[in-house]
């Protein structure tokens, strides 16, 4: 074992002495002191943690190919093999190895090794005076700068004024500095910084945990207003026009239906209308076509119970046979043989599907979402059938209605009921919230004349 390995080993037996004495018995002080001290610790095991994995990443390097470290330990990058030895997250192995990296020396080709090309950051974070926030914040902002700055005799004594208020200045202040320096060094990259933001943009879906799959990403200030018109635009009241007949106003009960999603949620449901709306206009000739679908795996016996789960391609965690239900309605099902050791013998036709025709049949009667006051257009929606298949339903318009997804799982999971009463679809509000039990036609018809209401 090397002098290191057998140093830190060392540091690591004191370090473990330390974390399990408990320190509700120390004064004020000392809890300071210990505060400062363990901090200190902390930035020397940083510097190992970055030091060491921006060496991996050098020695994974694309150019060395199969002999690169991580692909013969059976890892496509140096992450992934950071990740699986230290357990932290895909993030953190990143963020470890850009750190890492903008402080190392670099050797050149024919072994000449030059500064690095932050050195006073790394002096600072290998002697343990600099967090890795504030290192983070002063290469980030310098690295953006140098891209189109005519200054480049300026950055080494802005980078070391940089780190000065780094030793003793909170990391959000030392990224604020940072930030103001960028701007001096660069007096006229605001233009290029527009590219700049758009070439950060990023989409990441992350790994499931917990049943819930995460997604994170940025967007330049363009993409982000178009994001922001869209919920906007969603979520304003009476975002579409909604043609009401006297029949509308005469059963005002049903929109006193209060929307019970939060705005996270609201936001969550308009994003994925979007994504469900452009997923489907490749079913229109001529259109381009996405081949996105999802499956869902179940058992018949299960679906007949309404106990038990399904699967869903490519996640782990199941869903539950109520939801599997909820799908069906809106997209049909196929059925399987599969043999006793689970090998599929046999696929059936698809059943039970609301053609792109009839979907069109129902935007018309139903104009997007029934739900009341909901604003979903028809594109987003699923296609209900109101008797359900399970109980001889069929798919046909008389038997359809357009929900969102929030509300089609809304109207499946609560106790409202819905009919169609001469071609238009209906809904009955649990007792609870209309003791009258009346039935309340729903929908935004576009067939209905509109007309200009009457001063009253
Ligand atoms: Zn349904
Ligand atoms: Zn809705």
């Amino acid at each position: 074992m090397d002098d290191t390995t057998a140093l830190l080993e060392q540091a690591t037996v004191l370090l473990a002495a330390v974390a399990g004495r408990p320190v509700a018995g120390v004064t004020d002080e000392q809890l300071c002191s210990l505060i400062v001290a363990a901090e200190e610790a902390g930035r020397f095991v940083d510097a190992v943690r970055v030091v060491t994995a921006a060496e991996v990443d050098e020695r994974s390097r694309f150019a060395l190919g199969k002999d690169g470290l991580s692909y013969r330990l059976g890892h496509r990058r140096a992450g992934e093999l950071v990740e699986q030895l230290t357990r932290v997250s895909a993030a953190t192995a990143a963020d470890r190895i850009r750190v890492g990296t903008a402080i190392r020396a670099e050797v050149t080709f024919d072994g000449q090794v030059l500064p690095a090309r932050h050195r006073f950051v790394g002096d600072a974070v290998v002697t343990g005076s600099l967090g890795m926030d504030a290192a983070r914040a002063i290469f980030q902002n310098l690295d953006v700068a140098a891209k189109h700055s005519l200054l480049p005799e300026q950055f080494d004594p802005t980078e070391a004024y940089l780190v000065g208020i780094g030793q003793v200045r909170s990391a959000d202040l030392v990224a604020v500095e940072a930030r103001v320096m960028r701007a001096v060094l660069d007096p006229d990259g605001a233009p290029q910084r527009d590219e700049d933001l758009r070439e950060r943009r990023r989409f990441t879906l992350g790994r499931e945990s917990h049943g819930m799959t995460t997604f994170s990403g940025a967007c330049d200030p363009v993409s982000a207003g178009l994001l922001r018109a869209a919920f906007a635009e969603s979520l304003a009241p009476d975002a579409t026009p909604r043609f009401m007949t006297d029949e509308d106003r005469a059963t005002a009960v049903a929109a006193e239906v209060k929307d019970a999603r939060t705005n996270e949620q609201r936001h969550h449901d308009v994003l994925f209308g979007l994504i469900t709306a452009g997923v489907r206009a490749g079913a229109t000739p001529g259109t381009p076509r996405s081949t996105a679908s999802v499956n869902v795996v179940v058992r018949l016996s299960d679906l007949q119970t309404g106990r038990g789960v399904g699967w869903i391609d490519d996640i782990d965690e199941p869903i539950s046979v109520a939801t599997v239900q909820e799908l069906i309605c809106d997209a049909g099902m196929r059925r399987a043989l599969v043999g006793d050791n689970d090998q599929p013998l046999a696929l059936g036709e698809l059943e039970r599907y609301f053609t792109t025709h009839q979907r069109r049949a129902l935007g018309i009667r139903d104009g997007g979402c029934v739900w009341p006051h909901c604003t979903a257009p028809p594109s987003w929606c699923h296609a209900h059938h109101v008797l359900e298949w399970e109980h001889g339903g069929q798919t046909d318009i008389n038997n359809g209605v357009l929900l969102c997804p929030a509300h089609h799982h809304m109207l499946h999971a609560s106790p409202f009921t819905m009919r169609i009463h001469q071609g238009r679809p209906q809904l009955l509000a649990p007792p609870w919230i209309d003791p009258a039990q009346n039935w309340n036609t729903i929908g935004r018809a576009r067939t209905t004349e509109p007309r200009v209401p009457s001063m009253a």
